[in-house]
């Protein structure tokens, strides 16, 4: 059996706006660290890079922990050269405060206007030095779901997307399970039933290792 490095991103990142608050989403990382620990099972090596989860990381052979993308984004690309497969779990936040403020925004009596930037987009960089590696990457859908998750295939010169719709019951944020769908970079697609995400994981690990042998 081959051995391979899994290089797996999971939980939100955090973008900070003031020293108390921050942009950031409810990704608990539960499907980032299913993958990490049904890769190890399987006999893989596995560096994890964890956003701020209440849920602690499996200890994987390295886990990594970083709140914002551009933590996230330095420590992918600077592991990338030692990795067999790429998979971006994590739910990155698209777009961050344009500023900073060394102190707490004070609140007024009007509303406040904030000004949001775009994030790096880590899959996005990566594709550029992506070589012979496997990438893979999550799309969480709330409309048109094939058609937004196709168009992100190519762009991100990704081998797998898998895609779900998290306006579904069961599926995406928060929960136990998923209902997922892979989009390969073939074109063939793969609709599964709702599954534990540590069933949706096992499928995940054996396909992307099927497919890097194959
Ligand atoms: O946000 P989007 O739907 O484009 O995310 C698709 C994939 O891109 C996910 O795997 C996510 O981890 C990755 N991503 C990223 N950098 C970002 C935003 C998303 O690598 N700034």
């Amino acid at each position: 059996m081959v051995t391979l490095t899994f290089l797996i991103t999971a939980g939100p990142t955090r973008e900070p706006l003031d020293p108390v608050r921050f942009v950031s989403n409810p990704s608990s990382g539960r499907m980032g660290f299913a993958l990490a620990e049904a890769a190890m099972a399987a006999g893989h090596v596995v560096c994890l890079i964890a956003g701020p989860t209440c849920l602690e990381p499996p200890s994987a052979h390295s886990v990594v922990r970083v709140t914002t993308a551009e933590e996230m984004r330095q420590a992918v690309l600077s592991r990338l050269a030692d990795s067999h497969v790429l998979i971006m779990a994590a739910a990155v936040a698209d777009y961050r405060p344009a500023s900073f403020s060394p102190a707490k925004i004070k609140k007024g009596g009007g509303p406040l206007t904030l000004t949001l930037e775009r994030t790096p987009d880590i899959l996005m960089e990566a594709a550029r030095i992506k070589e012979h590696r496997v990438h893979v990457g999550f799309a969480a859908e709330t409309h048109d779901l094939i058609e937004n998750a196709r168009a992100k295939l190519e762009p991100k010169n990704l081998d797998l997307l898998v895609a779900n719709d998290i306006t579904e019951e069961g599926s995406g944020f928060e929960v136990e399970t998923n209902r997922a769908t892979l989009l390969w970079r073939d074109g063939s697609i793969e609709a599964l039933p709702r599954m534990s995400k540590q069933k949706l994981a096992e499928h995940i690990i054996q396909a992307v290792v099927a497919y890097y042998g194959g």
